[in-house]
């Protein structure tokens, strides 16, 4: 079984995406081709934002903020604690500091009552200052951005939305990608939208930051890019992405989206009818929120300790069945972080999930193998 069937969905889409590669090589122009353009015109319609800049991968995305804001020295990012590594690194590599937020346990995002307690811990001890807030949309939900943005804008911080794993939620039909004042996404092949390689985007309203993100991803380019007037990086989406995308895009938005959240709720089915009296004190599903449409970059159960959810993954792998542990170790654990202060609040959920949570099989070319996968779960359970 695969944890993410990109084979299958290559069968499906072969014939246009061959029909894509054949024309960006007949072409030759693979740097800044029409593709990309055309892509950027299509995903910005997509998620609701009047501009996306592509670029090199979600990491770069996330860089391309912190840099188009200009944060460094003694300013500090709020990020949640239960992430992937990008989230915080990009904060420090600009030389900011990172400071972890915990998350709430029913939709794994940022807690927002822990982002008050750390923005007003940080501004008591006066060392640095609170700039920025990184909400993440796990595993394809989006943050409770009703709750978050207020935040944000009573302590004067800009919100940047990591939607690298996020693309194609929504909150009562406002898509993710449209909620910072800058949101990113990532096009790693494992994401909801994946390319086939790596590759990125940067979305806003504003006009002014739209213009300074265009210049800073191609070297801080200025008339054209041998006139450049601010420090940037290299980081372009090849015309190859962008030609694949745009036939993924559409498959996306016409059934794929629609057919994981399918395969979502077949999961749920086959855990009530199979498992109906583990659930909410052995295993705990995913709960998406009212209003709320995830894009399930993840579908991922919450064990009760962490040898049950150890036990369980060797079990279904033995089996042949994949089951992945997003993530294993809080961000204030990383060894990268090591002789920062960036814990400024209590951090205990995430540590809980961290060891017990277990994420399944999914994608939207499932077929029935929720069945095969809840059926080993419970013979997990009962051999016990
Ligand atoms: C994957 C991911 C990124 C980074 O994306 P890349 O394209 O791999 O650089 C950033 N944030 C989160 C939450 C991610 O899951």
């Amino acid at each position: 079984m695969e944890f993410r069937d990109l084979k299958k969905q290559y069968q499906v889409l072969k014939k246009d995406i061959d029909e894509a590669m054949t024309g960006v090589a007949a072409s030759t122009a693979f740097i800044s081709g029409p593709a990309v353009a055309k892509l950027e015109q299509e995903l910005s319609e997509y998620v609701g934002a009047k501009h996306c800049i592509s670029c090199a991968n979600g990491t770069d995305a996330l860089s391309l903020a912190m840099m188009a804001w200009g944060y460094g020295k003694n300013d500090a990012v709020f990020v949640p604690d239960f992430t992937f590594f990008s989230s915080g690194e990009i904060v420090s590599h600009c030389g900011a500091t990172p400071v972890f937020v915990d998350v709430l346990e029913d939709s794994f995002n940022m807690n927002p009552q822990s982002l008050i307690e750390a923005i007003e811990a940080v501004k008591a001890e006066g060392k640095l200052t609170p700039r920025c807030v990184i909400a993440v949309d796990l595993f394809g939900q989006s943050v409770d951005y009703d709750a978050i943005r207020p935040i944000a804008n009573r302590y004067g911080l800009t919100l940047l939305e990591d939607a690298a794993q996020g693309f194609g939620g929504s909150i009562r039909g406002k898509m993710n990608c449209s909620f910072g004042d800058i949101s990113t996404t990532s096009f790693f092949p494992a994401k909801p939208l994946g390319c086939y390689g790596d590759g990125g985007a940067v979305f806003t309203d504003d006009d002014d930051l739209a213009a300074l993100l265009r210049s800073l991803r191609i070297h801080g380019k200025g008339a054209d890019k041998y006139d450049n007037i601010r420090i940037g990086l290299n980081s372009r989406l090849d015309t190859m992405q962008a030609a694949i995308l745009s036939v993924k895009l559409r498959a996306f938005a016409d059934y794929e989206l629609r057919d994981v959240n399918t395969a979502a709720q077949k999961y749920n089915e086959q855990f009530e009818d199979k498992l109906r009296g583990l659930l909410g004190s052995k295993i705990k599903l995913p709960q998406v929120k009212e209003g709320y449409v995830s894009s399930w970059a993840q579908y991922t159960i919450i064990l009760e300790d962490k040898s049950t959810r150890d036990g369980l993954q060797a079990y279904l792998k033995d089996r042949g069945i994949p089951a992945m542990i997003y993530y294993i170790k809080p961000m204030h654990a990383q060894g990268a972080f090591d002789g920062v202060k960036t814990v400024y609040t209590s951090l205990e959920t995430t540590d809980y999930l961290c060891d017990r949570v277990l994420s399944l099989p999914i994608h939207p070319y499932m077929t029935d193998e929720q069945s095969e996968v809840v059926d080993c779960i419970r013979d997990y359970f009962n051999a016990r």
